[in-house]
């Protein structure tokens, strides 16, 4: 490889929708991002953003993924950066699922994608949209490396007694029942930069990592090492999310099927689509929740209450399984900006060395940074998380080795 190949170019296949960022990875600068929308529908749309900002965007029918990629990169050639370039390295695709096999990124190449395809019954909604954006891609550079970033790649590390239900063996066994948990690349990420915001080597740290997006996850990272997580079979188990229930009894699921005359799907869409915070109030963006909260709103205040809720018994929990614990660490939508949120969070948690600063708290940055008083005994921080970065990190690593 020369070393200009210093370009990876990050690839995020959905259903309907191609994400992208091109990197360059000797300074860390983003040369372009955007998104495809709506793809295979008569209104798509490409949102294209070039270093410089000045954002482009163009509609019409995108037929396919395929096609998707071929505008993608007809919008990276108009800035000169186009997959043609000698300076891309390699081409980084998130992959949500991983199973048991995959534990870190890995080269593409027939095999490995066969067994991504045999991972599709663990996640039949993502890892075919995936595939068809390795596929998509390796047609349109098949000389170049393309390298697979799975989310769950990073809890791999747990060990069986977190990672394993208490049910029958043979049959978790046999089904590949197990917790895999996933968000593993902002995990990741987060964790390193929280290591390094504490000033310290992330083998001397253990962190509770806090992802709360539109989903939300929860890690317990004892020295770099990811020790349990809050989601497991799928991305439904654990903190109350935007849509999705987080933990319910699973016997919820028999009462709605043996009571409520459900089907599997319909009870899956309720869980997963109608339940959260949109289940309880309606809405699930906390900007709008809290300004109804402000507002008095009775709903909204419960709502909040249950999130809020959810997360301390997490934070508890993983307090007991790390025994010690440096950092709490918050990130994405919600806990980036949500500084009530983190307030609630740990609230009440003092005997537990967890305070947070109202004025350090209220504070808006892009940058990572602490909200917990200096003498405080447990860090509590804040680390913008940024996927797209880890993935073409751990894609070049690979490449340039
Ligand atoms: P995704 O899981 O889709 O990647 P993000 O990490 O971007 O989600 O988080 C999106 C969520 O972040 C929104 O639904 C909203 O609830 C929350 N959010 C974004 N900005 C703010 C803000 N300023 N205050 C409170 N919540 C916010």
């Amino acid at each position: 490889m020369t070393s200009q190949a210093a370009r990876v170019l990050v690839l995020n296949s959905g259903s309907s929708s191609v994400k992208y960022q091109l990197l360059d990875m000797r300074d860390g600068t983003r040369l372009a991002a955007g998104l495809v929308e709506r793809v295979g529908e008569s209104a798509s749309r490409l949102t294209h953003t070039p270093a410089d900002g000045g954002e482009r965007s163009r509609t019409g029918r995108i037929a396919d993924h395929d096609a998707a990629l071929r505008a993608v990169a007809e919008e990276l050639a108009r800035d000169g950066v186009g997959l043609d370039s000698p300076a891309l390295a390699a081409i980084g695709h998130r992959v949500v699922h991983g199973g048991p096999v995959f534990t870190a990124p890995t080269v593409i190449d027939d095999d490995v994608l066969a067994e991504i395809e045999r991972l599709v019954p663990l996640a039949p909604l993502h890892n075919p949209a995936n595939i068809t954006g390795i596929r998509t891609a390796r047609a349109l550079r098949p000389d170049l490396p393309q390298v697979a970033v799975f989310d769950t790649a990073f809890h791999t590390t747990m060990p069986e007694h977190a990672a394993r239900y208490a049910i029958d063996v043979a049959t978790a066994d046999a089904h590949r029942i197990r917790r895999y948990g996933f968000h593993g690349t902002s995990h990741a990420y987060v964790s390193r930069r929280a290591a390094e915001l504490l000033g310290r080597a992330p083998e001397d740290v253990n962190l509770i990592v806090l992802h709360l997006g539109n989903g939300a996850s929860a890690s317990a990272v004892a020295g770099g090492r990811c020790v349990d997580t809050s989601m497991g079979l799928t991305p439904l188990e654990g903190l109350v999310m935007g849509t999705r229930s987080g933990d319910v009894d699973p016997a919820v699921v028999f009462h709605l099927e043996r009571v409520a005359g459900m089907g599997t799907d319909e009870i899956d869409h309720l869980l997963n689509k109608k339940s959260g915070l949109t289940g309880l109030c309606g809405d699930n963006d906390m900007r709008e929740i809290r300004r109804r909260v402000d507002a008095g709103d009775p709903s909204a205040e419960l709502a909040f209450g249950i999130y809020v809720h959810r997360l301390k018994k997490y934070i508890g929990a993983y307090y007991a399984v790390l025994g010690r614990v440096d950092a709490v660490v918050f990130t994405a939508g919600v806990g980036e900006n949500a500084a009530p949120v983190r307030e609630a969070a740990v609230a009440g948690l003092d005997a537990l060395g967890l305070v947070v600063d109202p004025e350090l708290n209220a504070v808006r940055s892009r940058e990572p940074r602490l909200v917990s008083p200096a003498h405080a005994r447990v860090a509590v921080a804040v680390v913008p998380t940024d996927e797209e970065m880890e993935i073409a990190r751990q894609t070049f690593a690979l490449v340039d080795a």
